[in-house]
C-alpha cells in the first residue's frame, strides 16, 4: 500500500514552497512536485530574485558614474564587466534555491522532482525527466503552478534579439537600443536595467499612462521622472508586429484608437505585457477544477469546486506578486491543517523597484473615488525630508488617505528613496486598522525617511511641519 500524504503541493514556487514549509511545521506529511530544476518559482529564478539583484548592481554602476559625483565622490576609469554582473546574480539565485531545499529537509517537506498532474480522486501522477511515471495517493492536492508570459500575436520571442523577462535577465552583451512592449512593472524595471548600463530604451504602452493600478498622481510623477532619465514613452500605441532584419529589429505601431502606423527601430524587442495563469497538463477539467474565462483557476478560500483540491498563488486571481502567494501557500497549508487561516486581501502592498522607488499599499485616490468613499488626504514631498537631503535623494513624495468620518487609513502611496521599505510600516498600521493620526503621533527616528510618511500622516489633519 501507497504511503498516504496529508497533502501534495504541484510546484514550487512563493505559494508551493512556502505552504509546504508550514505543512511541515505543522506536523503534515507532504510532499512538494516541482518539475524545474530547482526550488522557488519563477520569483527565485527568473523573476523577483534576479530583477533586484540586476537592479541594484546597475543602480550602483549609475550613482557611482553620476550621482557620486555630487557628493563629492570623484571616480576614474570606470567600467563594466557585464560578465561578472550576470555571475553575481547567478550566485544570489543558486544560493537562495539551495537554501529552499534546506528548508524542505528542516520542515520534513519531501521534495519531488517531476511533473505533477491530478490523476483522480486523491491521487497525483508524478512524471520524472526519464518519463516514469509513478502515483502519490494524498489526502489534499494544492495547485501551485504559477504563471507565464503573456505572448503578443505577431511578435515571437526568441529569448535573444525579441526577449521575454527571462531572456531580459541573461543578455550576453548591453544592446545599443530596446523597445518595451508594456510599460508595467517588468517594462519599467527592466527598462531601468538596461538603461542605467548604457541602452537607448523606448517604451510603448497601450494605455494613455504608465503603470495601471498605480495611483494616478504617483504614476504622473514618475513617469516625468522616467523621462528624464531618458526612457522614450509612446504611450496610447499598440504594437501590431515586429520583423526581425539582419541586423535590427524593425517594429510597427499604430495609436490604440486609430489613426497612422509609425515604427520604431532596436537590436532587442522586450515583450511584458503581463503574465497568464499557467495551468497546462494539469488535468483540471478531468478532476472537475473550474477556471475562468482568463483561465484562472476559481478558488473560494483557496479550495476549488473538486473535493479535496486546493490552489493558491498566480495561478489563481488577484495580484501577480510573491509575497500573495507566500500569504496564500500558508494560509491553504493552515487551513489543510484545520486552523482558522487569513488573508487581509486589502492589504497587500505593491513595489516597483525602480529609481525612485515606487510602493504602495491599500486603495488608490482613483479607487476611492469611483467607490464614492469620501476621504482626507496628507502628502509629504522627499525635498522637505532631512535625511533625503543629506542622501541627495531628494525625488517623490508619501500620500496617506484617510477616511473622512473614521480617520481609518484606507491607502498610502508612495515614491522615492527605500519605500519598498517603508511601506511595510503602512501595512502594519492598516493591519490594525490604524487611524491616520496613530502614524502621526507615533515618534520616529530623526533623521529618517520615515518621517515622510509621518509628516504626510500629519496632513491628514493639516499639521504638516513643512518648510
Ligand atoms: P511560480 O513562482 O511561477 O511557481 C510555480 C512553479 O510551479 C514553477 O517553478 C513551475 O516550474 C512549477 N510547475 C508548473 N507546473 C508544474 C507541474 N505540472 N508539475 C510540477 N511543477 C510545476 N513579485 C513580487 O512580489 N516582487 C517582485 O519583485 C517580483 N518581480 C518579478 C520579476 C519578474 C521578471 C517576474 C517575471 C515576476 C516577478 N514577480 C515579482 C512575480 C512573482 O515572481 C510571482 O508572483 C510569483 O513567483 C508567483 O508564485 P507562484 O508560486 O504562484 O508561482
Ligand atoms: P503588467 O501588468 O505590470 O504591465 C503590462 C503592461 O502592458 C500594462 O501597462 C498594459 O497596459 C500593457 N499592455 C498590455 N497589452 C499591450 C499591448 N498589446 N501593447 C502595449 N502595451 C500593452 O505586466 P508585466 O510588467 O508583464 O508584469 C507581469 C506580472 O509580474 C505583473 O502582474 C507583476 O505583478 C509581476 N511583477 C511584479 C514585480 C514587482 O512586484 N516589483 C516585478 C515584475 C513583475
Amino acid at each position: 500500500m501507497a504511503e498516504l500524504y496529508d497533502l501534495v503541493i504541484i510546484g514550487g514556487g512563493p505559494g508551493g514552497y512556502n505552504g509546504a514549509i508550514r505543512a511541515g511545521q505543522l506536523g503534515l506529511k507532504v510532499a512538494c512536485i516541482e518539475k524545474g530544476k530547482t526550488l522557488g518559482g519563477t520569483c527565485l529564478n527568473v523573476g523577483c530574485i534576479p530583477s533586484k539583484a540586476l537592479l541594484h548592481a546597475s543602480e550602483a554602476f549609475e550613482d557611482v558614474s553620476g550621482h557620486y559625483g555630487d557628493l563629492g565622490i570623484k571616480t576614474t576609469g570606470l567600467a563594466l564587466d557585464l560578465d561578472k554582473m550576470m555571475a553575481a546574480k547567478t550566485e544570489t539565485v543558486d544560493g537562495l534555491t539551495k537554501g529552499i531545499a534546506f528548508l524542505f529537509k528542516k520542515n520534513k517537506v519531501e521534495h519531488i522532482t517531476g511533473t505533477g498532474c491530478i490523476a483522480g480522486t486523491g491521487q497525483v501522477e508524478v512524471t520524472d525527466a526519464k518519463g516514469k511515471k509513478s502515483i502519490l495517493q494524498t489526502k489534499n492536492t494544492v495547485i501551485a503552478t504559477g504563471s507565464e508570459v503573456t505572448p503578443l500575436p505577431g511578435v515571437e520571442i526568441d529569448e535573444k534579439r525579441i526577449v521575454s523577462s527571462t531572456g531580459a535577465l541573461s543578455l550576453t552583451k548591453v544592446p545599443k537600443s530596446m523597445v518595451v512592449i508594456g510599460a508595467g512593472v517588468i517594462g519599467l524595471e527592466l527598462g531601468s536595467v538596461w538603461r542605467r548600463l548604457g541602452t537607448k530604451v523606448s517604451v510603448v504602452e497601450y494605455l494613455p499612462r504608465i503603470l495601471p493600478g498605480a495611483d494616478g498622481e504617483i504614476a504622473k510623477q514618475a513617469a516625468r521622472i522616467f523621462k528624464r532619465q531618458g526612457f522614450d514613452f509612446h504611450l496610447g500605441m499598440k504594437v501590431t508586429g515586429v520583423e526581425k532584419l539582419k541586423s535590427k529589429l524593425k517594429l510597427t505601431m499604430e495609436p490604440a484608437n486609430g489613426g497612422e502606423a509609425q515604427t520604431l527601430e532596436a537590436e532587442t524587442v522586450l515583450v511584458c505585457i503581463g503574465r497568464r495563469p499557467f495551468t497546462q497538463g494539469l488535468g483540471l477539467e478531468e478532476a472537475g477544477v473550474k477556471t475562468d474565462a482568463r483561465g484562472f483557476i476559481e478558488t473560494d478560500h483557496w479550495k476549488t469546486g473538486a473535493p479535496g483540491i486546493w490552489a493558491v498563488g498566480d495561478c489563481t486571481r488577484g495580484p501577480m506578486l510573491a509575497h500573495k502567494a507566500e500569504e496564500e501557500g500558508v494560509a491553504c497549508a493552515e487551513a489543510i491543517a484545520g486552523k482558522a487561516a487569513h488573508v487581509n486581501y486589502g492589504v497587500i502592498p505593491g513595489v516597483v523597484y525602480t529609481a525612485p522607488e515606487i510602493a504602495w499599499v491599500g486603495r488608490t485616490e482613483e479607487e476611492l473615488k469611483s467607490a464614492g468613499i469620501a476621504y482626507k488626504k496628507g502628502a509629504f514631498p522627499f525635498s522637505a525630508n532631512s535625511r533625503a537631503r543629506a542622501n541627495h535623494a531628494t525625488q517623490g513624495f508619501v500620500k496617506v488617505l484617510a477616511d473622512a468620518t473614521t480617520d481609518e487609513i484606507l491607502g498610502v502611496h508612495m515614491m522615492g528613496p527605500n519605500v519598498s521599505e517603508m511601506i511595510g510600516e503602512a501595512a502594519l498600521a492598516m493591519e490594525f486598522r490604524a487611524a491616520s493620526e496613530d502614524i502621526a503621533r507615533t515618534c520616529h527616528a530623526h533623521p529618517t525617511l520615515s518621517e515622510a510618511l509621518r509628516q504626510a500622516a500629519m496632513g491628514v489633519e493639516g499639521w504638516t511641519m513643512q518648510m
